[in-house]
C-alpha cells in the first residue's frame, strides 16, 4: 500500500507560536542560527513568559506552542513553562532539545503535558553527527531520547540535512524505529548560520540530490510507521506559490521581545511585532509584512533577497521554479 502523501496547506485556524524563551546553549553547531545580536541574550523571567504566553492563547483557536532556544532545557522554570501553557489551553506543547535535557525535566513533566520532545541529532552515526553538533552530542542525545521513550513521552527526531550527512540519511528510519520513534523532521540547511566560511565548507545539497535521496528516506520511515514532514522547497510550474507571513499565523518570539512572522527575516532589525507592556505591537514599515506584499516570478521574496543562489533562470531570465515558502511541508504518513 503506497503511503499516504499531501502537502500541508497553510492552515488560517490554527496559530504555531515558536517561542524562544532564552539564546544560551551548550553547544556550538556549526549551522546553529541563533544570532544573540538580533535575538537577545537573556532568559526570560517565568513572569514574562507567563505574560506573553496569555497574550498568544486563544480559546477559539487550536493554537500549537514550541519552545525553543538555544537549548530551552537550560531555562530552570521551563517545566512551570509548559504546565502553564497546558493550563491555557494551548492544542499543543512541543520543546525542541538537544538531548541534554538539563535541570531534570524528564521527571518534572508527564506525558500528558508534553505532546512531542524534539530531539535534533544530524547523523546516523556518532562521528558526522558530533562533526557538526560537538563532541559527545550524539551519545547524550540518544541518551535523552531513549530516556524519553522509557518514560512514555512521545519523541520525534529533526535532521538538518547538508553536504555532510546526505550520505547517513538513509539509515536513519531503521534507527528511529529501534528507538521508537513517532515522528521525522527533515530539514534543509539554510545559509543563514554561525558557521565559519573559513572552515571546511558546509553546503546545501543540490535540488537532484534532495529529490534523488528524501522521498525514498520519507517512504522507508513511513514503513516503519513513522510520519515524515520535509519543506517542499522548489514548486512545480502548475502549483500555486502562497506565503505564510500573508495567509498564515506564524510568531517566532525571541527573548528581547521581537516577535517575527518569517523565520528568513531573524537575522534583520524588520520584524513586524514587538513585545511592549506584554502586548503584541505592529511595528511601523518598513518590516517583514511589507516585503511579504511582493509579487515576484521567483516565489519567495526573503529566499530572492538573502539567498538567491538557490535559484536557476533559463537562457530568457525565466525562473526555472518558483522557490515555496520555507514554511510549506510536504507530510508523509502511514495510512
Ligand atoms: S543545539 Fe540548537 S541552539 Fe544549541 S547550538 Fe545547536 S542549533 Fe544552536
Ligand atoms: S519564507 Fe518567503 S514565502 Fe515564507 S513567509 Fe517568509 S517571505 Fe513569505
Amino acid at each position: 500500500m503506497k503511503p499516504l502523501q499531501k502537502t500541508v496547506a497553510f492552515s488560517k485556524a490554527a496559530v504555531n507560536v515558536f517561542f524562544h524563551i532564552l539564546t544560551r546553549c551548550n553547544l556550538h553547531c556549526r549551522h546553529c542560527y541563533i544570532n544573540p545580536d538580533q535575538h537577545g541574550r537573556s532568559a526570560l523571567p517565568m513572569e514574562k513568559i507567563q505574560a506573553w504566553l496569555n497574550r498568544f492563547s486563544d480559546p477559539d483557536r487550536k493554537v500549537n506552542v514550541i519552545f525553543l532556544g538555544g537549548e530551552p532545557t537550560l531555562h530552570p522554570q521551563l517545566a512551570e513553562v509548559i504546565k502553564s501553557a497546558k493550563a491555557l489551553g494551548y492544542h499543543s506543547v512541543t520543546v525542541d532539545t538537544n538531548g541534554y535535557l538539563f535541570h531534570d525535566i524528564l521527571d518534572k513533566v508527564t506525558p500528558d503535558q508534553v505532546d512531542y520532545f524534539s530531539f535534533s541529532i544530524d547523523g546516523a552515526t556518532e562521528k558526522t553527527n558530533d562533526h557538526l553538533r560537538g563532541k559527545g552530542s550524539y551519545k547524550a542525545c540518544t541518551k535523552g531520547l531513549l530516556q524519553a521513550v522509557e518514560k512514555g513521552f512521545a519523541a520525534s527526531v529533526i535532521y538538518t540535512v547538508s553536504s555532510a550527512n546526505l550520505h547517513e540519511l538513509e539509515k536513519m528510519p531503521a534507527l528511529l524505529a529501534q528507538w521508537g520513534v513517532k515522528r521525522f523532521f527533515i530539514q534543509v540547511l539554510g545559509l543563514r548560520g554561525a558557521w565559519d566560511p573559513e572552515a571546511e565548507p558546509l553546503n546545501r545539497v543540490s535540488p537532484k540530490e534532495w529529490r534523488a535521496v528524501v522521498p525514498q528516506v520519507a517512504e522507508k520511515a513511513v514503513k516503519l510507521g513513522i510520519t515524515v514532514t520535509y519543506p517542499k522547497v522548489f514548486l512545480a510550474p502548475q502549483e500555486p506559490f502562497e506565503c505564510a507571513g500573508r495567509v498564515a499565523e506564524n510568531y517566532f518570539i525571541f527573548p528581547n521581545g521581537r516577535v517575527y512572522c518569517c523565520p528568513l527575516c531573524e537575522d534583520y532589525p524588520i520584524h513586524a511585532h514587538m513585545m511592549e507592556g506584554d502586548q503584541l505591537k505592529a511595528m511601523p514599515p518598513i518590516n517583514e509584512k511589507d516585503l511579504f506584499q511582493l509579487s515576484i516570478p521567483e516565489g519567495c521574496v526573503m529566499n530572492k533577497l538573502i539567498q538567491p543562489e538557490n535559484i536557476s533562470y533559463d537562457a530568457d531570465g525565466i525562473p526555472a521554479h518558483k522557490i515555496a515558502c520555507c514554511l510549506l511541508k510536504e507530510e508523509v504518513g502511514p495510512r
